[in-house]
């Protein structure tokens, strides 16, 4: 029988979104030297304040690449948001372009030039005629004031029509630097300025959005979305989308409303509804990691916890802030040995095999438990040198080898991971939880999934 779900509301009628594009310039990213950050950073910024973003397009250093592409830009967005290409030098072509495009002289503003001028005073340094360009933008565009650096953005609204003047497009130009377009964005003249745009351009009508990001893990994608029918629906109002990155699920709501006590009505009531059906699952929300919630949650009882990794460079020790990580204790594969006499796998322990090969999946075992007392033993040499203290302790290992590396040894595919979370609060009744994976999948997944687990069963059985 099909679930209901209860606050599913039938799809109402689509809201005029504003469209977007977003321009991206230089050789550094066509050729495959850097990765364009900005345009991620700017689509999700956009996204918060409701404008769809439908186009990105990355272009080289090129005149005629970049005319073509800021016409067509101009034509189909009416937001549009160009990073690069404004510094003084030859290749740097955004600004001519612009001009050349808009319609609009090339004119020079003696404010930015006197900032310009006052930056290479203050850093004592000699001003070139180069830098002057950076002083000249498109006749009837704001400069917008970049506070770090030498090339001002700038901002122009205009009619794609030659019948109207109603102003219906927007484009906004930034230097390529993420640091100083970040800081440039947020400012007065950024994302204040297309969002002034829209109310203009709805006349006022334009929706408020509020987002909230609830994260979930240990539990498969199509496990979470089975137990949440309709709630990812497209016409789900608010909208949610559920991502997978490291096996860490992320459920977005997105509430469109006429007033924020709109949006926030629509968030608490879908995220109830999230956590009724799969709150076992949740562990934070928004920019919560798991790392990040472990660490805080040490904190809050002033306890630390030490790991032991086998293989891949303490990739879960650097997870863990210094203030309440005691110890890590990296092995390598010549210590392989030692490592398996502390957190024994079906096939290398003996007088366990059966009870850990019944609970591969993961097992919680008591203080009076063999496995328990197995672990705690040897571990208590090993502690004592480290820290005999601390209140937990983690261990992941081994690793899986890089692909490359893995046919120098035959075995390395079949072998088991341990992660273990071993509870030392009360050091005369320790409890061990124990889970053993075989591997599968790609290794640099591979050790996030087993970094995460750790993380997990520490923040569950704390
Ligand atoms: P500058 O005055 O620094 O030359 P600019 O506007 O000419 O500013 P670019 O020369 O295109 O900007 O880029 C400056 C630096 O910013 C690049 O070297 C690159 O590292 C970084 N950068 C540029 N565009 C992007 C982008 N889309 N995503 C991430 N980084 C970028
Ligand atoms: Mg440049």
């Amino acid at each position: 029988m099909p679930v209901e779900n209860p606050i599913a509301v039938p799809s109402r009628p689509a809201q005029r979104r504003i469209i977007a594009e977003i321009v991206s310039i230089g050789d550094e990213i066509t050729s495959g030297a850097i990765l364009d950050t900005n345009a991620q950073y700017l689509s999700r910024s956009l996204s918060e304040i409701g404008v769809r973003v439908l186009y990105h397009s990355t272009i080289g250093d090129d005149l005629e690449a970049m005319t073509e592409a800021f016409a067509l830009a101009f034509r189909r967005a009416e937001v549009v948001v160009v990073t690069g290409g404004l510094g003084p030098t030859q290749d740097d072509l955004t600004r001519e372009v612009a001009s050349r495009t808009l319609g609009a002289e090339l004119t020079f503003d003696p404010d930015s030039f006197a900032h310009i001028e006052s930056l290479f005073a203050r850093r004592g340094r000699v001003m070139t005629d180069s830098n002057k360009v950076q002083a000249y933008f498109p006749l009837g565009s704001r400069v917008i004031r970049n506070p770090n650096g030498t090339a001002p953005g700038f901002f122009f609204e205009g009619s794609r029509s030659q019948t109207t003047d109603k102003k219906d497009f927007i484009a906004l130009f930034f230097p390529g630097v993420p640091a100083e377009l970040r800081e440039m964005w947020n400012g007065p003249d950024g994302r204040a300025a297309v969002e002034r745009f829209a109310n203009r351009l709805l006349d006022g009508r334009r929706p408020i959005y509020r987002s909230k990001t609830i994260r979930a893990f240990g539990a498969g994608e199509s496990a979470l979305e089975a137990r949440l029918p309709n709630l990812i629906a497209r016409d789900h109002v608010p909208t949610v989308g559920i991502t997978a990155k490291d096996a860490i699920i992320s459920l977005r709501i997105l509430a469109e409303g006429a007033t924020e006590a709109d949006c926030e009505r629509q968030i608490e009531e879908t995220s109830r509804f999230i956590y009724d059906r799969v709150g076992e699952f949740v562990f934070g929300e928004d920019d919560e990691t798991l790392p990040s919630i472990v660490c805080r949650s040490l904190r809050a009882q002033c306890l630390r916890v030490g790991v032991l990794e086998w293989g891949a460079r303490g990739f879960l020790a650097t997870k863990i802030e210094n203030d309440v990580l005691s110890f890590a204790r990296i092995y390598g594969e010549s210590e392989r040995d030692e490592f398996e006499r502390l957190f024994p796998t079906p096939e290398s322990t003996s007088a366990n095999v059966d009870i850990l090969k019944d609970n591969a999946s993961g097992a919680t075992f008591g203080p009076s438990s063999v496995v328990t007392t197995e672990i705690s033993d040897a571990l208590r040499s090993t502690l004592a040198t480290l820290d005999p203290n601390v209140a937990f302790c983690l261990a992941v290992g081994p690793y899986p080898l890089p692909r490359d590396a893995t046919a120098c040894d035959a075995d390395a595919s079949e072998s088991r991971t341990v992660v273990a979370f071993v509870d030392l609060r009360d050091p005369e009744r320790p409890t061990v939880r124990l889970e053993t994976f075989v591997f599968g999948g790609h290794p640099a997944v591979v050790d996030a999934l087993f970094c995460n687990r750790a993380l997990d069963a520490l923040r569950k059985y704390q």
